[in-house]
């Protein structure tokens, strides 16, 4: 049985006037102990978030497949974990569309994660020209086997399935889509580290996810949480999208 995991991405929004709102989140995860909860603030307010977070798990957004080195303004799995990370996010579309990032990329930064005993949020998903197209599944086949480490278990990795034409947009795929592409990604995770270790990898959904529309998509097969972004900013927008997944 699976938990359904709850992930806040802050994306590159959060100052220092923000940690109460980490503060009333993590109240609301200690509030809702059938769920797990994780926050993803920006790098630098890792630190101080863990301090207030009261154990919630505090995560980066990426994380540089080296752990030190001639890397101007990057920062390693290794320095997240100092900072008091326990997990990360890897191969998030943004990264993948502003910096470039292969699926290959997110392969490395995974394992440079794991490596350092960070749990792994691993990105996937289309475009919107790919789903058009009527390639969204293929894509999200080929995005998993590039970059889902061999070594992949549920006790470390997480995948998340964003697509990318429904982040930020009030748009979500029809839950018959979402649907389908969370069993085709089981079966591809399932067909690269064998059945029983794929049933136990949560797939969360990610894109648009309100409080309004939460309860629906959590409860689609194969759906095991959400990684939010725009709706995880506020306490009042994402102590919501916690409860329904309680
Ligand atoms: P929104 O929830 O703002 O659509 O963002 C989703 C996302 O990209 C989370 O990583």
């Amino acid at each position: 049985m699976r938990r359904k995991l709850v992930a806040g991405n802050w994306k590159m929004n959060g100052v220092t006037a923000s940690l109460p709102e980490v503060e009333a989140i993590a109240a609301a995860a200690a509030a809702n102990p059938g769920v797990d909860v994780a926050l993803c603030p920006p790098a630098t307010l890792i630190a101080p978030a863990v301090a207030v977070a009261s154990g919630m798990p505090i995560g980066g957004q990426d994380c540089h497949e080296h752990d030190s080195g001639a890397h101007t303004g990057c920062i390693s799995a290794a320095m997240l974990k100092d900072a008091g990370a326990t997990l990360t996010i890897v191969g998030h579309s943004e990264r993948r569309a502003d910096q470039n990032e292969t699926s290959h990329d997110a392969w490395a930064k995974a394992a440079a994660a794991h490596r350092h005993g960070l749990n792994v949020i691993l990105c996937v998903g289309e475009t919107e020209a790919e789903r058009n197209a009527g390639r969204a599944e293929r894509v999200v086949q080929a995005q998993i086997e590039k970059s889902v480490p061999e070594d992949a278990d549920g006790s470390w990795l997480t995948l998340a399935y964003e697509p990318r034409w429904a982040i930020g947009t009030g748009r979500t795929p029809t839950l018959e889509e979402i649907e389908l592409i969370h069993a085709i990604a089981r079966a591809k995770l399932g067909m690269m580290v064998g059945a029983e270790k794929a049933e136990a990898i949560r797939i969360l959904y990610g894109g648009s996810v309100t409080g309004a529309n939460a309860a629906t998509i959590l409860a689609v097969d194969n759906v095991d949480g959400a990684l939010v972004g725009g709706a995880s900013l506020t306490a009042e927008k994402f102590v919501p999208i916690i409860e329904a997944a309680a």
